[in-house]
């Protein structure tokens, strides 16, 4: 996927599907800390039983892994069809009107500001070297050799959800019982201080605001659960 003879614009698309790509993985790791965390403080409030707390937070993992994988899947895959779709339509267009079709592309790059007669160049060698490519780039704004792969965006999202779920999982099942809470409330919340801030950075917003969203929904998460298992375990459910 890196070739090192890229022009300009590839490599300012590069850079930007890999934000996107850090930005995805942030996100799935944050929804991983927020569910499982959730679930184990709900259960811990319920029972100090270690293998409960265990199953629940694996159950957790596994399904919540498996069903932001599933997700992106469906997701990626229309996106796929239907970038591959207009793909096809395109390269029917080329062959049927080319003419059209320089002339399409001719105004699209005077939109972007180049002069009539510069614009009208342009097109003329990016149709000889690569019409569909062109029209690709140009009209779709999608790149035909750089398609997301569904498989990769699927494998993404369980790996980053697990890693996140994770942590909460460990921080529950390791320390000695007083401390499984504490450290469990602890860990979570510093690692969506971190999460939240570097979502905030990747998308250049305002970093305070964005920890304190991040740090107050896990934060409400784990007491609403916390509170439900208390309740739960105190009527002997
Ligand atoms: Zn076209």
């Amino acid at each position: 996927m890196t070739e090192p003879t890229h022009d300009n614009e590839a490599h300012g698309g590069a850079l930007g599907s890999r934000l996107n790509w850090l930005r995805a993985a942030v996100l799935g790791a944050n929804d991983g800390i927020v569910s499982t965390a959730g679930i184990v403080v709900g259960v811990a409030g319920a029972t100090g039983d270690r293998n409960a707390l265990l199953t629940a937070g694996l159950a957790g993992l596994l399904a919540g892994s498996m069903s932001m994988a599933a997700g992106e899947y469906v997701s990626v895959s229309t996106q796929r069809d239907s970038e591959l779709a207009a793909l096809a339509l395109e390269k029917r267009e080329l062959k049927e009107q080319p003419e059209a079709e320089l002339e399409e592309l001719t105004e699209l790059l005077e939109r972007r500001g180049l002069s009539r007669e510069v614009a009208r160049e342009a097109a003329v060698q990016l149709t000889e070297r690569d019409a569909l490519r062109a029209h690709a780039r140009v009209e779709l704004g999608i790149d035909p050799d750089e398609l997301t792969n569904p498989w990769h965006a699927a494998l993404a999202s369980f790996l980053a959800f697990t890693v996140g779920a994770l942590l909460p999982l460990l921080a529950i099942v390791l320390p000695p019982a007083d401390w499984r809470l504490p450290v469990t409330v602890v860990s979570v919340l510093a690692a969506l201080v971190l999460t939240g801030w570097s979502s905030a950075r990747s998308g250049a917003a305002a970093v305070g605001p964005a920890v304190l969203r991040n740090v107050a929904g896990g934060a409400l998460a784990m007491g609403v659960t916390y509170a439900a298992g208390s309740l739960l375990g105190a009527v002997g459910v």
